[in-house]
């Protein structure tokens, strides 16, 4: 017999397992071994050795092996032979970066991998998907993935979309009975789940059936999802401009190349100085650094709190507009305590602190015991009732275990004295029609021991009120009519502008033994009972972090699913609602086009009681408005909006798999002020990337031009390749990765986002390069002119001090890099690394010159003492020119 042909009871004995108390670890160990993890197999990985040969396939690095060739071929062996070690230590340091960016990539994955709820030795805990085995029994709710397959043993009107199985998107109801179908296919299986198939409604148990490649999923392999990868907009830009950078490389060879050999030079000569021209206007280093410094930003934005699941989003967050964040649980605590009740005209208050269950009721400020007030004691049992949270001891401390709004409604229960399983003695839960953020409610069909029905609806108040026709006041149950709604509603918003989130309590009797099919058919013509009013304290974070947003030009929204005067009193408590903001509802927001909320929407702070799929139209409409939008969301339903956001981000604590999936980040705290730190870093990023992206290029227009001038004044060329390459690769590498660490400027959260479309040369960068490139081309050029003039049968000697002039003008000038403003307006030496790297690459650029071994392969000689002191004059003039005209600007 198959698991779907079985009674629930058989599958039990069948799997050796018990489905009250979960398998014994030692029991999961054996398993593990005999059936191994719960894992798809990857397919094969790129091998190490691909990797490394992967490296010299970039069209540079090939450009160069050809020229390098080439001149081994015309019997420059030892420069060909320096270049192509150059180019493979070069390699090396590829190959091992892209191996550590490769293994961190799969920590983040494991990182964001899934956890599934499973019950093992009598407790429900959470353990990694891939750690499940045969007999282990799940709990899953909307939103969730399916871990493995699993045979169904108890479904809350359990819905399932299987399409990455089936193709088909309409979701499939899953029950517990046996099938009778013979060979059903997967579409059919009714009581199976499986893994890797999306809960869109309701919740469940099962007990596992198949891991690994053994389940369904596992035979069709090739759907394994991989982490996103790939390439941010700059990179693909600078990547653009290399390309565009080696086309001017090659025309210059050629230029050079052919107006020598009309001149008369020879063809071998010629073809050494193109060689040294196309080296000098690539910058070989730059593709690794980058790699290098967006690798490092998304490390740092783990440390605090930010999974960056899709690369592009370290860019994109730079340029972040608006962030449209959800309220409870982001901005708030989600630590939710009752404090208010009403029912009937009269309003009770409770204390108590958190989820201790310990605390006193009053009216009218006097204390009172709950159960003598009737109508109150409904509220609570009900609340209690209609309900699925609990309270679990940790290590001496009380932790909730479910939904916070749920959690409170339990609590405010027990303050009066009541218990769970005490209820469910008295009271059998027959049917559940489950929460989702559309309805706002949730209802359960159940019985008493009188065998009496009802339905018991708990939800937001104003949708309870729209749904009852009755009331219960004064113990009566009274016609709920016009002008008694209104003093409903008037009692309701009393307590929202406490900034009390409120859960309206309803029933209604209904006849023994019906069938309840629909939601439809249970939540209307209720009985309104009362209103409970919970606490949910801001972060106390958050507040600081709205207004440094704001100076930094983005503004928050709040777009919640709670009561508009509840937003607004939070909204205002964290400073996001100023006066001439607007709030719309999900009435007025349904009401509308996206073209007319285009109109209104750079107006709206708070977006209250929306349903998730507002959510869509308010990015496309802020969108349209020229915004990038940065959109919070957990639930199944708000995967829409999450993926059209320019930054999706999803809850790492409450979201579900399927937002998580959606998003480009993940808050590993759900906290809003996360959101801002990863924006911090991603402007930083970004500064930092355009930091080294000028000082590289500044070093290459610095080359070229001492090597064009010099051709045009007929002088010989006073670098030779190989020391273009080590300056390229080795002197000016190391500070360019450090400036790649640097600490954000002062003024990163002070300035508006940058524009999405602004290229890599705006603000002045461009100017920046060339201007700098020049000064720094001048003055190499001036130290090999005096050198060579003086003395021309010391051409070596000259180059050298060339090769120095030019290194110690870019190590200097990289401590003007690191502020877009001046050398002076930080203090230079702020960054350890920077020093640090700087220090060791004078140290390479001495043994370079001073290391007898080197110096053939180098062409250098030793410099004399006191030809430092011309080297250090005109290698410092670029950086003391530049300050001066900066301090003058300042004056004026
Ligand atoms: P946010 O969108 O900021 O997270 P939210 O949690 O209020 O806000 P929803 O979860 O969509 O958004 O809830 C909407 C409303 O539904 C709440 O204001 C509350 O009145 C009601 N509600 C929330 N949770 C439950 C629940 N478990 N049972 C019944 N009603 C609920």
């Amino acid at each position: 017999m198959k698991f779907h042909e079985m009674e629930i009871k058989q599958v039990e004995k069948a799997l050796e397992t018990d489905f009250s108390t979960g398998l014994l670890s030692e029991e999961v160990k054996k398993r593990i071994s005999k059936y191994g993890l719960n894992e798809l197999d990857e397919g094969e990985k790129q091998s190490a050795l691909l990797l490394f040969f992967s490296q010299f396939k970039d069209f540079m690095v090939l450009i160069l092996l050809a020229a390098t060739l080439i001149s081994g071929l015309l019997g420059e062996y030892i420069d060909a032979i320096a270049i192509i070690a150059i180019v493979i230590i070069n390699g090396f340091l590829g190959f091992f970066q892209e191996r550590k960016a490769e293994k961190s990539l799969s920590a983040l994955k494991e990182l964001s991998a899934p956890q599934v709820s499973v019950l093992r030795e009598g407790q429900w805990v959470k353990v990694p998907s891939k750690d499940i085995v045969i007999g282990d029994i799940l709990k899953f709710t909307s939103g969730d993935r399916i871990g493995a397959d699993v045979r169904v043993i108890e479904s809350r009107s359990l819905e399932i979309e299987e399409s990455a199985l089936t193709g088909e998107s309409v979701p499939v109801s899953k029950h517990i009975d046996p099938l009778t179908t013979v060979n059903p296919g997967i579409g059919d299986m009714e009581n199976i789940a499986f893994m890797g198939t999306m809960i869109t409604r309701g919740s469940g148990i099962g007990v596992v059936v198949a891991t690994g490649m053994k389940t369904a999923m596992g035979q069709i392999a090739d759907l394994l999802q991989n982490a996103e990868s790939g390439e941010t907009p700059l990179q693909r830009r600078l990547e653009q401009l290399g390309k565009i950078l080696i086309s001017v490389a090659l025309l210059l060879t050629v230029l050079v190349v052919a107006i020598g050999v009309l001149q008369g030079h020879a063809l071998y000569e010629m073809f050494l100085a193109g060689v040294s021209l196309a080296v000098a206007a690539i910058p070989e280093g730059l593709p690794a650094i980058v790699t290098v410094a967006l690798s490092l930003g998304v490390q740092k934005m783990i440390k605090k709190n930010a999974i960056v699941r899709k690369i592009q989003a370290v860019e994109t967050l730079g340029c972040a507009s608006v962030i449209c964040s959800d309220k409870t649980g982001t901005m708030t605590q989600n630590k939710m305590t009752v404090t208010h009740l009403w029912s009937g005209g009269h309003t009770w208050t409770v204390d108590g602190v958190g989820y201790k269950p310990q605390g006193n009721f009053y009216r009218n400020e006097r204390p009172l015991h709950p159960k003598d007030e009737k109508a109150l004691q409904q509220m609570l049992i009900f609340g209690m009732l209609c309900n699925h949270s609990e309270l679990v001891m940790k290590e001496e401390e009380i932790i909730l275990d479910g939904d916070p709004t749920e959690g409170a409604l339990l609590v405010s229960a027990m303050k009066a004295g009541f218990e769970r399983p005490t209820l469910l003695n008295e009271f059998t839960i027959i049917n559940e029609f489950p929460f989702d953020s559309a309805r706002k409610m949730m209802s359960m069909h159940v019985k008493d021991k009188q065998g009496r029905h009802f339905i018991v609806t708990k939800g937001a108040p104003d949708v309870i009120l729209g749904i009852s026709e009755s009331i219960l006041w004064e113990e009566k149950t009274q016609y709920l009519g016009k002008e008694m709604k209104i003093r409903v509603q008037e009692a309701i918003n009393g307590l929202a502008s406490k900034a009390l989130r409120t859960i309206a309590i309803a029933y209604k009797p209904v006849p023994a033994n019906t069938v309840i099919l629909s939601e439809q058919e249970a939540e209307k013509k209720l009985t309104f009972i009362g209103v409970q009013g919970m606490i949910d304290p801001p972060r106390p974070e958050v507040k600081e972090a709205v207004k440094e947003c704001k100076a930094a030009g983005i503004k928050t929204v709040m777009i919640t699913g709670d009561h508009v005067i509840t937003a607004k009193a939070i909204a205002a408590q964290l400073g996001i609602l100023s006066n001439k903001s607007k709030v719309l509802d999900g009435k007025a927001l349904s009401n509308m086009s996206v073209e007319e909320l285009e109109v209104v929407v750079d107006e709206v702070s708070v977006f209250a009681r929306v349903s998730p799929e507002h959510k869509l139209k308010i990015v496309k409409a802020l969108q349209n408005r020229g915004h990038v939008v940065a959109m919070t969301g957990d639930g199944v339903n708000d995967a829409p909006a999450i993926k059209a956001a320019d930054i999706g981000v999803a809850m790492g604590i409450t979201g579900t798999d399927v937002a998580k999936e959606a998003s480009a980040l993940v808050l590993l705290d759900d906290n809003f002020a996360t959101i801002k730190a990863a924006i911090i870093e991603g402007r930083n990023i970004y500064e930092n990337i355009r930091k080294f992206v000028r000082y590289l290029l500044a070093s290459n227009v610095g080359e070229i031009l001492v090597m064009l001038f010099a051709m045009i004044c007929g002088l010989p060329l006073p670098l030779i390749p190989i020391q273009i390459l080590w300056v390229n690769l080795v002197t000016d590498g190391l500070p360019a990765m450090a400036l790649g660490l640097d600490r954000p400027e002062e003024n990163v959260m002070k300035r508006n986002p940058r524009s999405p479309n602004e290229g890599v040369f705006s603000r002045g960068l461009g100017w920046k390069v060339v201007s700098r490139g020049f000064l720094i081309g001048i003055v190499t050029l001036f130290s090999f002119i005096i050198v060579y003039h003086n003395d021309t049968s010391r051409l070596q000697y000259a180059q050298t001090i060339a090769f120095a002039t030019l290194v110690m003008a870019q190590l200097i000038h990289v401590f003007d890099c690191r502020s877009e403003k001046s050398v002076l307006s930080r203090n230079p030496f702020g960054n350890p690394y920077l020093v640090w790297s700087v220090i060791s690459s004078l140290a390479l650029m001495l043994v370079v010159i001073y290391y007898p071994p080197l110096q053939p392969i180098f062409h250098t000689l030793a410099i004399r003492g006191q030809d430092w002191l011309l080297i250090l004059g005109l290698s410092s003039i670029p950086t003391f020119l530049l300050a001066g005209s900066f301090l003058l600007r300042k004056t004026k």
